[in-house]
């Protein structure tokens, strides 16, 4: 069994049986694809890399989707993805003519995002992310996305931590562009940072915008379903119809990507809202389909209703 089917089921509850740990195991494997959180147990993954701007490339591995700024000052990349690719995104850098990784801003301190951040460290990266996500990646965390087993996230090493954080907001000058690092509230996370290169106009939107189906809300460490379409519109005011929208997982996207996003979100937001006014009950809210709308494109919403509802009954 892998390391993380172990992790993961000691941190079950404990009435469940062989048989639904056998299930849920099976089942996380055949639905890997699509979801925000990719498990440790996935069979080793390759860098894709697309441009997406000048010296700007995002390179798709496993976990969320890396955004790299290769010039003359250096290589500044968002994300850090999984200890395994780390070694496989420096070659990916190195093929497309960086040398070693100066800076990488982390959008928020889940471990698809972040647990290269270690290696990094040791190979002199300075790390950046917004100050709460620093602090959860002191602490011991279990990630629940209802529909994986949870998966428990360790404290990491000194060497793997940011050296620089912000509270709302931070400017970097690298590259020959302003990159602005913005934190709107809690959305996917109380800690999740958008990245805006200026010059580039590219954002890295991390997972408060997810392009691979519906976007998961991490209510159990703060994660707020209001808060998610508030930091999407804090982010449409700061960008144009022109800008690259580089999402946590899924494909690039574009600025009406992100306005479409907002409406679906603030619907399913209202109708719920709705709903549990009258007292509804999660199963109740799950059997009225508020995201009839949307599940031909974007998948079994259970996870976004069952993370939203306690997000939003808090
Ligand atoms: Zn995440």
């Amino acid at each position: 069994m892998s390391k993380n089917s172990q992790v993961s089921n000691k941190s079950r509850n404990s009435r469940l049986g062989v048989a639904e740990i056998v299930l849920a195991v099976a089942a996380a494997l055949v639905i890997l694809v699509g979801l925000p959180f990719v498990s440790q147990s996935q069979p080793a993954a390759e860098i894709t890399t697309e441009e997406v701007g000048e010296n700007m490339f995002v390179l798709f591995g496993r976990g969320g989707n890396i955004l790299a700024s290769i010039g003359d000052q250096g290589v500044l990349t968002v994300d850090s993805q999984f200890p395994d690719m780390v070694p496989k995104y420096r070659a990916a850098v190195a093929a497309l003519g960086g040398g070693n990784i100066d800076f990488t801003i982390n959008t928020h301190w889940h471990f698809d995002h972040a647990d290269g951040n270690e290696a990094l460290g040791l190979g002199g990266t300075w790390l950046v992310a917004q100050a709460h996500s620093r602090e959860m990646m002191t602490k011991f965390n279990i990630v629940n996305t209802v529909t994986n087993p949870p998966t428990e996230q360790p404290p990491y090493a000194a060497v793997a931590l940011p050296v620089a954080t912000f509270e709302q907001r931070m400017e970097l000058h690298f590259n020959g562009e302003q990159i602005d690092l913005l934190h709107a509230g809690p959305a996917h996370t109380m800690g999740d940072a958008a990245v805006i290169f200026r010059g580039s106009n590219i954002v890295h939107m991390g997972d408060v915008f997810n392009n691979s189906g519906y976007p998961f809300i991490d209510s159990d460490n703060g994660g707020d379903l209001n808060g998610m379409i508030a930091f999407c519109e804090a982010v449409l005011a700061e960008i144009n119809q022109d800008t690259v929208v580089v999402p946590g997982h899924g494909p690039v996207a574009a600025y009406e990507d992100l306005a479409e996003y907002i409406v679906m979100l603030t619907e399913i937001r209202d109708r719920m809202v709705a709903l549990i006014a009258t007292g509804a009950t999660l199963e109740e809210v799950i059997a009225a389909n508020p995201t009839a709308n949307w599940d031909a494109s974007k998948g079994d919403p259970f996870r976004l209703l069952n993370r939203a509802y306690a997000s939003l009954t808090r």
